[in-house]
């Protein structure tokens, strides 16, 4: 009769992680689009780099109460250049692409803004090279999570061989241009907690799919 409760504490003990922590064991890398000099896009007096870092924080946020190892390339105001760089930008870019390499996390999220300039365009969209053979199914997964919780009509975009970053991380990765700048209705969403809670929310269960 002892034995009883503990076959049934291992069983628990053994099926709760899984489901409380669906992302357990996971290492993810989150990687906040430009800092410091560098603002990405620009609203008036708003910058992109301060939305990226704010959403990276809420996705890191959400992503470790699922279990998985999350770090960022930046936490604050900064970018990832080496002193005295001859380019700031491509220093910026190649230290973001070995830490991200090295690291080789299970998969990466860079986090960036878009701004067209026509302001009636909204939403998130996923951009993936084809430089590892997951990502297209990564980006894809992402994208039907969105588009279905949000009523976004997005598709996975293939980014080209110019795009100097994308084409040099060899560990699968997509690229999430989660709001636009140019969007009064994406500003003020990614301004609150919850919006960014709940997007990064959608983000997060799509990678439960991905990897189940
Ligand atoms: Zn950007």
């Amino acid at each position: 009769m002892v034995f009883i409760p503990l076959v049934l504490f291992a069983l628990a003990f053994k099926f709760e992680p899984a489901n409380t922590f669906p992302l357990f064991g996971k290492f993810i890398i989150l990687d906040p689009g430009h800092g410091d000099d560098d603002p990405g896009s620009v609203y008036k007096d708003e910058y992109e780099k301060d939305y990226n870092l704010s959403f990276a924080k809420s996705l890191k946020n959400v992503l470790e109460s699922y279990g998985a190892t999350v770090i960022l390339t930046r936490e604050g105001d900064y970018d990832l250049s080496s002193d005295n760089a001859p380019s700031r930008k491509r220093s910026d870019f190649n230290n973001r692409i070995k830490l991200i390499n090295e690291d080789k996390p299970d998969i990466y999220l860079s986090l960036h803004m878009n701004y067209l300039n026509d302001a009636k365009y909204y939403g998130s969209q996923v951009f993936y090279s084809l430089i590892n053979t997951k990502n297209e199914h990564l980006a894809s997964v992402i994208q039907s999570s969105l588009n279905t919780y949000f009523s976004f009509d997005k598709v996975p975009q293939k980014i080209g061989k110019d795009k100097y970053m994308y084409g040099r991380l060899e560990v699968p990765g997509v690229l999430i241009e989660y709001g636009f700048m140019s969007s009064a209705k994406d500003r003020a969403n990614l301004k609150k907690e919850e919006y960014r809670y709940e997007l990064s929310t959608v983000i997060a269960d799509s990678l439960v799919s991905y990897f189940t």
